[in-house]
């Protein structure tokens, strides 16, 4: 009987093992497919996180590359709103902001400061005789001459038609009035003559007014008074630089 029961037990107890056998390798293959599946779902994962990263990177690049664009154009803009077409030089509109910069850097740091303004004499009379066309030339080479004759920490801008602007920090009076006499020379020194007829050669000449910066000035007061300094240069015989009287 006990045999019997023996055989029993051990029969039962392989068909025990075989089913835990089974269903060991039943989890184990949904295991394996698991895995499978996660593996799948983490290659997925490392995919749309590098589609990710690259579409950001795309997008950082035309940014970049917008906001460059843009600040080129605001420069170019900004040039062309301050500049002057025909002589490159700075415009009107330039002149006064900048000028009262000026200014301010030469009250802060207790430095002298002028503003000379210059004309083209008898202009009119040259558009008339030489052309308009001939005019814009005398323009374009004035500025040049001026340039050339200008420090680094002076500035130049044409004012209006045939009136430029130039402001400056100097040491002495003596000084800022050569530096004027300079450029007033280096004009005088031109000679133009007329395209189809050489032996026609008119000189040109400017005249200046000369304004030193006083303390409670500003910059339109400045221009007010090299203006009239220009003014009466002109009517004492042009070709001359008078400087504006302290007021
Ligand atoms: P003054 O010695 O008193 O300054 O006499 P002016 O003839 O120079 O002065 P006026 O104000 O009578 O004439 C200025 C002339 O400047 C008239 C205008 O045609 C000329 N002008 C202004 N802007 C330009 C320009 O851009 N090109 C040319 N070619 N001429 C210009
Ligand atoms: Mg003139
Ligand atoms: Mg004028």
């Amino acid at each position: 009987q006990s045999d019997e029961r023996e055989k029993v037990r051990s029969k039962y107890k392989v068909m025990f093992d075989t089913d835990q056998a089974l269903l060991k390798n039943q989890l184990l293959e949904q295991n394996k497919e698991l895995d499978k599946v996660s593996l799948e779902n983490a290659a997925q994962k490392q995919k749309l996180q590098t589609m990710l990263i690259i579409i950001i990177s795309l997008s950082v690049i035309v940014l970049i590359f917008f906001i460059i664009r843009q600040l080129k154009n605001s420069k170019v803009l900004n040039r062309l709103a301050n500049s002057d077409s025909l002589t490159d030089l700075a415009n009107r509109r330039y002149t006064f902001t900048h000028a009262e910069n000026m200014l301010l850097i030469a009250k802060k740091n207790d430095q002298r400061f002028a503003m000379i303004m210059f004309d083209i004499d008898h202009f009119k009379r040259f558009n008339d005789d030489f052309g308009h066309q001939k005019g814009d030339e005398v323009l374009r080479l004035v500025a040049k001459k001026v340039r050339e004759n200008t420090t680094e920490t002076a500035n130049i801008y044409r004012y209006g038609g045939e009136e430029f602007c130039i402001t400056a920090y100097f040491d002495t009076i003596n000084d800022i009035i050569a530096f004027a006499d300079c450029i007033r020379l280096a004009i005088a020194k031109l000679a133009i003559r007329k395209k189809h007829d050489i032996t026609a050669k008119r000189a040109i000449s400017a005249s200046f007014g000369l304004a030193i910066l006083r303390p409670f000035t500003n910059s339109s007061v400045l221009v007010e008074r090299a203006d009239r300094a220009l003014y009466i240069a002109k009517t004492h015989g042009r070709n001359r630089i008078e400087i504006a009287p302290d007021i």
